[in-house]
């Protein structure tokens, strides 16, 4: 397995690592800073350095099946490391951030409109969610501007953990209905933005609101008879 390293820390941007196996799918290493694509955020690109300096692209990183070892998905044509190789791990951090920012603010998003997400998408410094919202009137210029008063909050982020029983007792915990949260490792983790949401994620987050930046809602558009998708965008860099 593959100790994911980004699950305390998501401002880590690299640390070194052993190749514990070559997959056709990709490199696993024992440990990562590496983010696999899952629960609305895309994986990480960045690259592996070898002990002799060389260079080896990433270019996304997945789970395995099992999803405890994390593949890290090389360019086509790229000469894997061998198994026991010393590496270190580096990601895109620009690309990084951007979805950090990004996918604190869609926590947000659901603190504005209370209303059950369907589903989701973490984009580099953009993204959207799926609400149940019924009949409720949604307004671009409204959203906007409750959503930017919550990034100025400069609130922070804070993460617990849960055990799988306390999980299962709270299912008000649970927003997105689209995304279940990882269960059966005994414990779950929460996203905690201080006095304005609480909800399990394993995702990559900003320490506080203020990193977010100026957003906009690009958009809102109608999947279904009472759902709505609405899209945000931030601003090029942080606040
Ligand atoms: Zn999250």
């Amino acid at each position: 397995m593959t100790e994911p390293l980004f699950r305390d820390d998501a401002y880590l941007r690299e640390a070194e690592a052993i190749v514990s196996s070559v997959e056709s799918g990709g490199i696993i290493l024992n440990r990562t800073v590496f983010y696999p694509q899952g629960g609305g955020q895309p994986g990480d690109r960045g690259e592996l350095i070898l002990d002799d300096g060389s260079l080896l692209a990433v270019v996304n990183t997945t789970y395995a099946a099992d999803r405890a070892a994390i593949l890290h998905n090389l360019a086509e044509g790229s000469a894997p490391p061998a198994p026991g190789a010393r590496v270190v791990a580096r990601i895109d951090w620009d690309l990084r951030f951007k979805r950090m920012r990004a996918h604190t603010a869609l926590h947000l998003l659901t603190a504005v409109l209370p209303y059950p997400v369907t589903g989701g998408a973490v984009g580099d410094g953009e993204g959207r969610l799926d609400f149940d919202s019924g009949e409720a009137a949604l307004d671009k210029a409204e959203i906007a501007e409750k959503l930017n008063a919550l990034i100025a909050k400069d609130a922070t982020v804070r993460m617990r953990w849960i055990s799988d029983d306390e999980f299962a007792a709270n299912p008000g915990l649970v927003k997105t209905m689209s995304v279940k949260p990882p269960t059966g490792t005994g414990r779950v983790r929460l996203v905690e933005i201080e006095g304005i949401d609480l909800q399990p994620c394993g995702g990559t987050h900003v320490r506080r609101t203020g990193e977010i930046g100026q957003a906009t809602v690009t958009g809102i558009e109608k999947k279904g008879r009472l759902n709505r998708r609405v899209r945000i965008a931030l601003s090029q860099s942080a606040a």
